[in-house]
Formats: C-alpha cells, sequence, structure tokens
C-alpha cells in the first residue's frame, strides 16, 4: 500500500541528509496518507541503507498496519501533531545545526529574510526542551508551531510541516540556510531590523505563483 508515497517519504528523508539538516539515522519523516494511516520513516536506519519498504505504514496508536521495520521513536508526538494540525499532510523532524544554534540566542526568528517570510511562512519560535521520542515534544510542537511552517526545538533540533512533503521540505531546507545567515550577521554584530508588515505581505503573496 502506498508504494508511491513511501518512496515520496524516503527521496525526502535523502534529501534532508543530503542538505546536512541529519547526519546518520537522525530525525524521521512522516506523511499523513489516509484517515488514521500515516507513513513514518523506522527508527534508527541509515537513510541511504532504507528501501521504500522499509517505511512503516502506522495507525493513529502507533501500531504498525503494514511493514517489518520499528518506526520512529517519535511517532507518537507526531500523531499529536497530526491530530491536532488537521492541515499537516507531511511533518520533518531533523537535527539541524545552524537553526538549532538559534535557539540559544533568541526566542524567535523573525520575519527577516524572504525565504523565512516565504517557506516558514512566519516567524520560527523556539520551543523550551522536553525529551525526545515522547509526547511532550509533540504538544510543545503544536503549541510553539502557531501559524509558522516550523518550530525550533531548543537542545534539539527542527519540525516543519506542510500541505505536502514539498512544502515541509522546503521550510526545512530554507530555515537552515537563513539560519545561518542570521547567525553570521549577528556574529558580525549586526543589527537586524524588522520589516514593514506591508513588504512582508507583499513578498509572501508573490510565492503563491513561485514554482511550477
Ligand atoms: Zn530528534
Amino acid at each position: 500500500m502506498f508504494e508511491k508515497e513511501k518512496k515520496q517519504v524516503l527521496d525526502a528523508a535523502l534529501e534532508i541528509k543530503k542538505n546536512r539538516l541529519v547526519s546518520l539515522s537522525g530525525g524521521n519523516v512522516s506523511m499523513r496518507v489516509a484517515d488514521d494511516r500515516y507513513l513514518v520513516t523506522p527508527s534508527g536506519m541509515i537513510y541511504e541503507e532504507m528501501v521504500p519498504e522499509d517505511v512503516c505504514l502506522i495507525d493513529g496508536k502507533c501500531r504498525v498496519v503494514e511493514g517489518k521495520r520499528k518506526p520512529s521513536s517519535d511517532s507518537e508526538a507526531l500523531i499529536y501533531m497530526y491530530d491536532h494540525m488537521p492541515q499537516a499532510n507531511a511533518i520533518i523532524h531533523t537535527h539541524q545545526p545552524w537553526a538549532t544554534a538559534v535557539g540559544f540566542i533568541t526566542d524567535e526568528l523573525p520575519d527577516f529574510l524572504v525565504t523565512v517570510m516565504d517557506a516558514c511562512r512566519n516567524p520560527v519560535k523556539v520551543a523550551p526542551f522536553t525529551p525526545s521520542s515522547a509526547l511532550g515534544m509533540g504538544e510543545l510542537a503544536v503549541e510553539y508551531i502557531v501559524d509558522s511552517l516550523a518550530v525550533i526545538l531548543k537542545h534539539h533540533g527542527v519540525l516543519t510541516w506542510g500541505a505536502d512533503i514539498e512544502e515541509a521540505l522546503f521550510a526545512a531546507v530554507y530555515l537552515e540556510e537563513a539560519c545561518q545567515t542570521y547567525v553570521l550577521a549577528r556574529s558580525m554584530g549586526a543589527q537586524i531590523p524588522a520589516l514593514d508588515p506591508e513588504l512582508i505581505t507583499q513578498e509572501k503573496a508573490g510565492w503563491e505563483t513561485y514554482g511550477q
């Protein structure tokens, strides 16, 4: 079941690896594929060694419906997010270093760069630490994600979501690029001015027609 979607999940997982958002088997990629059905990458498998059949099909109680692998240890938190964010059809979790570093210098990454305005839609908040592989991670993510497509998890990493997997992937990769710029600018002593909200709205409007 869901062979095409399993391939999409694996392709996104390889993409976050290629973009250095995770190492080895870190993070996870998941997708809502039907009512009470989710695809999630397996626990502790190196992405390059995975085949589409390794992607687990689970239900809302984290029971494996199809597949031989154990699903991601974050599955309970991910299901909580899907339950409380009905517009989310894909979630990507990474340990991307630049964005995680930003979590130690601010409580919110502002709308300071076109990539944040466009790919993340709104400023990205920093959620306080909570242990991974537990429901609390999902609860805090929902609380702090607000109207952004991303949240930084302090002492941990990042969660992004989207109406589809490409939207979640763009949010993760462009957030990392933006956070590198943010850290570089701040480390050079630059003050990052707030932008006119009207211009931010205009910028976001342009993104609606971006791409093919
Ligand atoms: Zn993690």
